[in-house]
């Protein structure tokens, strides 16, 4: 009677064991760590990419302004050239030339200008892209850190029934035997008892000897397999 409590104790503890361990996989296998990550890469690439756009906004305002630095520039020159006051053609023709210096400068701003113009709106569709993907990575993490909660309160509420059906199970159980089992699943990864079918230890699959066969057909004797030290156990068709 005793060794069958503590095979079905033994059957209960493989099963906590083998919970346990789903509970600990669960948010690996649930992709939540896989979609955090992702989400953490989105945006910090929106962090750097802000950050270039800052810059190249401050350099295309600059450019603007040394743009409109110039048509002033020229905007006085072109006066002074028609205004009549000067008249030395030496003068004029220096002014002339400041005026054409002025003038190239200019294009080649404005050839930088629009240049980084294109450059700013690529960046900035980019980022709303980027905006976009990471929306939505943040609706799928929520909604598999929801999934993952659920999954895990079930398994957590299935443990602690199964952990109120073992304290059942041991008060009915002697002790010692508690004790001996205890120590030999420590040993044999949970596995204390050994089931013997057909003369063959469940746990190692050797066979038993005739000896002990014969003590197990004794309800009492605790018999242990020669080979691998587990308890052995028989079990009637009435108790499976
Ligand atoms: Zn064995």
């Amino acid at each position: 009677m005793q060794l069958k409590l503590l095979w079905d104790l033994q059957k209960i503890d493989m099963t906590i064991a083998a919970l346990e361990k789903t509970i600990e996989e669960a948010p690996l296998k649930s992709g939540v760590k896989e979609v955090a990550q992702n989400l953490d890469n989105l945006k910090s690439e929106q962090a750097c990419l802000n950050e270039s756009l800052r810059t190249a906004r401050k350099t295309l305002k600059n450019l603007e302004m040394k743009i409109q630095k110039i048509v002033d520039d020229r905007k006085e020159l072109n006066d002074g050239l028609y205004s009549g006051k000067t008249t030395s053609a030496k003068e004029l023709e220096q002014m002339q030339r400041k005026m054409d210096i002025l003038a190239e400068e200019k294009k080649k701003l404005e050839d930088r200008l629009l240049v980084l113009m294109e450059s700013v709106e690529e960046q900035e569709s980019s980022l709303k892209r980027l905006k976009e993907e990471s929306d939505r990575a943040e609706t799928e993490l929520k909604e598999k850190e929801e999934k993952l909660e659920q999954v895990l309160s079930l398994y957590k509420r299935e443990l602690t029934d199964i952990e109120e059906k073992r304290i059942e199970k041991t008060t009915c159980i002697d002790q010692k035997y508690l004790d001996r089992y205890t120590l030999l699943a420590e040993k044999h990864k949970g596995q204390a008892l050994a089931l013997v079918e057909n003369d063959i230890c469940g746990g190692c699959r050797v066979f038993i000897s005739s000896a002990q066969r014969g003590h197990l057909y004794n309800p009492g004797a605790l018999v242990y397999c020669e080979n691998c030290g587990r308890l052995l156990i028989m079990l009637d068709e009435s108790d499976e």
